[in-house]
């Protein structure tokens, strides 16, 4: 069988696939290349939230390009991705959170998000039952949502498909280089995958794939879990965010309504350890029911865990390296999913145009990496 493809991209989950969709749509042949089974990685471990409040122009403007994409994806994919409009609500117990939120809310405003500040009477109306002890109000926008990870990325596959091919169950273990220009990657099963374009989309595992070719990438892999409850009927609708030091977020699925959430464990946990712990299935019910009381007999019924990609500011990488045709497009921080489709377009743009229709050097690879995101 013939292996060659305008563009290889090794990763089979959101930032891959959309990277492969948007390369095909622009006339390329792209194979995809996966070690597992497509969404193995922290796509298929993500609570599928997708929200627009960020706290720099650029994740801003990312983030409204991409839950645009979601918007019409089922359309444009030729299937249902249950993306649903439910919101965003980030609680402020504090008044420095509110003061935060506030000064966040006029540079997404200015940005025309449809984001406001809401009081506790509208709290109490948005999230019927939720405890308001301490409660100053929260950040409000109704155009975040969710949508369901494994039949988008099975979508974008779909697409990828009817021009190239997407390759599961084979790990990549060689990239070859010639000159300083990639030509090949070799599986762990011994195929040649040959291409003048390869783009590093491994998540957590960039670094890894990188060291193939000696380049180190500051990406790291950094653990969080999730759970799931059983279904119950809907009665709210946002991701609630509650980023109190022992806060958390949940939102409801639409369908059979179980609760999805998770928590970001301080001091944060490093590595690839994708084990489940008991700690976490308690901390989170305790944390879970002190904001929904009514949630206190809810019953658990799975839990999980996978790693955010983070980078040292927390913005991603999206850009070429030193070996000619070698690309980064990845370290997410926790957001790959619902930047996911705006990254895949940009990164398509950026890889077959030499440049991309707006400026994204915040995302440069060789940058200053002291600066942080506030809204994480
Ligand atoms: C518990 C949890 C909850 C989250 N919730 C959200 C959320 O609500 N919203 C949101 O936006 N984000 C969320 N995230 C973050 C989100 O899941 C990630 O940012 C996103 O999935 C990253 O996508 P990716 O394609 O870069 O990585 P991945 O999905 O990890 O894909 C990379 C793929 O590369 C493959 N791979 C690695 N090495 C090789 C190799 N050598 N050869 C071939 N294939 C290889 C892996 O198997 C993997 O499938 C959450 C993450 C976790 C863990």
């Amino acid at each position: 069988m013939n292996n060659t493809a305008d563009a290889i991209v090794i990763g089979g989950g959101i930032i891959g696939a959309a990277t492969g969709y948007y390369l095909t749509e622009k006339g390329l042949t792209v194979y995809l290349i996966e070690k597992d089974y497509l969404t193995a990685g922290s796509t298929g471990r993500c609570i599928g939230g997708i929200r627009q409040q960020f706290s720099t122009e650029l994740s801003i403007k990312i983030a409204m390009e991409s839950a645009k994409k979601f918007a019409t994806m089922k359309e444009e994919l030729g299937q249902d991705v249950e993306f649903h409009r439910g919101g965003y609500l980030f609680l402020a117990h504090s008044e420095e959170k509110k003061k935060t939120y506030l000064q966040l809310i006029e540079l997404q405003q200015r940005m025309g998000l449809d984001v406001r500040f809401v009081g506790v009477d509208d709290i109490q109306e948005i999230v019927p039952g939720i405890n308001t002890e301490g409660l100053l109000g929260g950040a409000h926008c109704t155009s975040d949502g969710q949508a369901n990870p494994f039949l988008i990325v099975h979508g974008y596959a779909k697409a990828i498909e009817k021009k190239g091919r997407v390759v599961t169950y084979k790990e990549v273990t060689k990239i070859n280089v010639n000159a300083d220009k990639v030509i090949s990657v070799g599986t762990a099963d011994g195929e040649t995958y040959y291409a003048p374009i390869i783009i590093n989309a491994a998540g957590p595992f960039i670094r890894n794939v990188s060291e193939l070719v000696g380049l180190d990438i500051p990406i790291f892999p950094e653990r969080h879990e999730a759970l799931i409850t059983e279904p119950m009927e809907r009665f709210f609708d946002p991701m609630i965010v509650d980023y109190r030091e022992d806060g958390c977020y949940f939102n409801q699925k639409i369908g059979k309504g179980s609760i999805i959430g998770c928590y970001t464990p301080i001091p944060n946990v490093p590595g690839l350890d994708a084990g489940a712990s008991f700690e976490f299935a308690k901390e989170m019910g305790r944390r879970m029911a002190r904001l929904i009381p009514k949630l206190s007999t809810t019953k658990i019924i799975r839990q999980w865990s996978g790693s955010y990609e983070m980078t040292p500011d927390g913005s991603p990488i999206l850009d070429k390296t030193d070996i000619e045709g070698f690309w980064i497009v990845g370290g997410m921080c926790g957001h790959g999913f619902m930047l996911g489709p705006e990254i895949g377009w940009l990164a398509a743009e950026y890889v077959v145009e030499g440049k991309t229709p707006y400026d994204i050097s915040e995302f440069a690879l060789k940058r200053d990496f002291s600066r942080r995101e506030v809204m994480k």
